[in-house]
């Protein structure tokens, strides 16, 4: 099944009397269960990209069909309803709440969209069990390193059951190690079915994917397919354990 179809989608962006083209006509087809790295120069439109993909926010021309509806003409309030029932976002910078517990975090979505508050807490501590980290649920951010902030982030992505979960630069805050870690997690969510669309800088990271597509200038100028994808948990076998920091 198709998750993803996009045509001619372009995102200008005006800044004072200035027009910046982000995106010049980009097509794209990504199947549901796919592991898509994207990569790129900065400033090729990686970013705003995914911001589509996400429903973040709407292009200036094009079409772009998500898990079968097309979602390019919907008004805020409809893509925000698409969102937060269908798609989890990862982020470099993790962006949990600093004052905030492991679990209160991976709640949150939950708060958002009515999930009535007996049924939060199991829902959240079955996630951040599911993403390694027993034990850490009311530690606050500032007690927990990268790689267990990044975890914390991917079970508040987890929370609503995503069929999709973007993640722009997940690793890039993360050492060698914690990041095959990161990658070991998203692995074993698309081995469950979710489509996993990621970004990155490092054509490392891009050999976990199956699909490797490149932009640049606004453009896709690559496609291609990965044909044996390292597996993240063979490589973690291989690589010496050390304490996180
Ligand atoms: P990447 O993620 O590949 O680094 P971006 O999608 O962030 O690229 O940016 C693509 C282009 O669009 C760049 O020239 C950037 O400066 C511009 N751009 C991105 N976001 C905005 C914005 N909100 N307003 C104006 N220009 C933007
Ligand atoms: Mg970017």
């Amino acid at each position: 099944m198709t998750l993803i179809e996009i045509e001619g989608l372009a995102k200008d962006y005006r800044l004072g009397d200035q027009v910046v083209h982000a995106l010049r006509g980009v097509a794209l087809r990504i199947e549901a269960g796919e592991c898509v790295a994207i990569m790129g120069p900065s400033g090729s439109g990686k970013s705003t990209f995914m911001n589509l993909l996400g429903c973040l926010d709407t292009p200036t021309a094009g079409r772009y069909r998500f898990d079968g509806e097309d979602v390019s003409a919907l008004t805020r309030d409809q893509l925000a309803r698409i969102r937060n029932k269908k798609i989890g976002f990862v982020f470099q910078t993790f962006n949990l709440l600093p004052r905030t517990s492991a679990v209160e975090n991976v709640e949150l979505p939950l708060l958002y969209n009515g999930t009535a508050p007996r049924e939060r807490r199991p829902k959240a501590l079955a996630r951040i069990h599911e993403v390694g980290l027993a034990g850490r649920e009311t530690h606050h951010p500032s007690q927990l390193s990268g790689g267990q902030q990044q975890r914390v982030a991917i079970a508040r992505a987890l929370v609503n059951d995503p069929i999709l979960i973007l993640a722009d630069e997940p690793t890039g805050n993360l050492d060698s190690r914690t990041s095959v870690e990161i990658l070991a997690i998203f692995q074993a969510l698309n081995r469950k079915g979710i489509t996993i669309v990621l970004v990155t800088h490092e054509p490392d990271v891009a050999a976990y994917a199956s699909r490797v597509v490149t932009f640049k200038d606004g453009r896709i100028v690559k496609d291609d397919t990965v044909t044996r994808p390292r597996v993240a948990e063979e490589v973690l076998r291989t690589l010496p354990v050390e304490t996180e920091t």
